[in-house]
């Protein structure tokens, strides 16, 4: 079992650090969260302008506790884009291409294969999103997933986003419904959950005008979860939303969780502004990724897991981050392009041995995960020691 059931309960028999017993907001928001386990718009709020970041994130960090003891997940997965051609041109974008550029590619299934096989051996999920391709319908798709699972039937396919669905469906002359299973026969096991951006209307019109609607965005996961598709769900903040919109966002992402259920893991991420066209943009400093960690934890009472995602935040953040409410630090990834090409220096031939000590350096013990959070593995570690010199006098 991943989650320590009675979350309410064990929260109530922690001990409160002086940073939550000090503070009458924090206190309150404690005591709200043993009795309901659930937080209101009002209180996200007050958490996002609390002056003490350190009294926050103590919290999120008991509420994690109490789900996940000491507990941190990774797994062992390989990023590989589909395509790089897209229809649309959103402005935090700098991965899309135009068809005719120099640098634009699409792997056939065979080519998929091959960017696969030297990895095959050591992970067991790949992640793969890419633009819209505008000849594609569900058929290459499809294509690619069987022969995915043909070469490598132990590799769980965790594919497309929202926008993606929604494109092929249209190209395809499909219901959602219908491309998704399609899709499902063909091999796809989970969706990842990329391209919520900010749930707020009047925001993607401003940052991703043309791609789906904030209601097309949940209507996609609620039709997955209904047959059976797991997926992750997203926010990229630091772009031009408010406060009150990055609320807003985890309300209409939790009230989703409450009527189709199948959100494993959120994981927010800030805008990266290498090469996109934003330059209004209102970047998030590390304290702010902090808090949004934290305030995510709070507020998602009905999603288990919150990740720091490595390829965004960088290895040296992510690891804080677990003490401020994750419990995932993504997994060991191989190559990513996505957030490289928006300027993420995060390395890309991390071993696991890495992805442990970020994890140990945390105070936390790493735990080998699938994709799915129902197959764990205890993994072998040794504590950090400091050994100190020995001072005669
Ligand atoms: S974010 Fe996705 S949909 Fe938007 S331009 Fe980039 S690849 Fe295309």
């Amino acid at each position: 079992m991943s989650e320590i059931t009675d979350w309410r309960q064990r929260l109530s028999t922690l001990k409160v650090p002086i940073s939550i017993s000090n503070n009458l907001m924090l206190s309150a928001c404690l005591d709200k969260l043993i009795e309901t386990g659930r937080l209101s718009e009002k209180d996200g709020m007050k958490l996002m302008n609390e002056s003490s970041l350190i009294g926050v994130t103590a919290l999120a960090d008991m509420v994690k506790r109490s789900r996940f003891d000491d507990r941190v997940f990774y797994n062992r997965n390989l990023h590989v884009n589909t395509t790089n051609i897209c229809v649309l041109a959103c402005r935090f974008c700098a991965f899309r291409k135009g068809p005719k550029d120099t640098n634009a590619y699409e792997l056939t299934p065979e080519k998929f294969v091959e960017r696969i096989s030297p990895f095959a051996s050591g992970i067991d999920e790949v992640h793969s999103v890419g633009g819209l391709h505008p000849d594609w319908k569900v058929d290459e798709y499809s294509e690619i997933f069987s022969t995915i699972k043909k070469h490598f039937p132990w590799i769980h396919i965790k594919a497309l986003t929202a926008i993606e669905i929604i494109h092929i469906s249209k190209r395809s002359g499909l219901t959602i419904k219908q491309t998704l299973k399609i899709l499902q026969e063909a091999g796809l096991d989970s969706i990842p959950g990329g391209g919520a951006e900010i749930l707020v209307d009047s925001v993607r019109d401003k940052i991703c005008r043309g791609k789906e609607s904030s209601e097309e965005y949940l209507e996609v996961h609620s039709i997955a979860h209904s047959i059976g598709i797991p997926t992750n769900c997203t926010m990229l903040f630091g772009t031009v939303e408010t406060i009150e919109d990055r609320i807003s966002h985890l309300i209409k992402l939790r009230t989703q969780q409450d009527s189709s259920g199948g959100f494993q893991c959120f994981v927010p991420y800030p805008f990266l502004p290498d090469y996109s066209r934003l330059p209004e943009a209102q970047l998030a400093t590390s304290s702010e990724v902090v808090r949004i960690i934290a305030v995510s934890r709070l507020m998602l009472d009905n999603i288990s897991h919150i990740k720091a995602y490595r390829m965004n935040l960088g290895d040296h953040l992510s690891s804080f981050c677990l003490n401020a409410g994750a419990d995932d630090i993504d997994g060991t990834v191989g190559h990513e392009e996505i957030m490289h090409d928006a300027g993420s220096k995060t390395r890309l031939d991390t071993p696991e041995s890495t992805l442990i000590k970020l994890i140990t350096s945390s105070g936390s013990r790493p735990i080998r995960r699938n994709s799915t959070y129902d197959q764990f593995s205890d993994v072998e570690f040794e504590h950090n020691s400091l050994s100190l010199p020995i001072v005669s006098g």
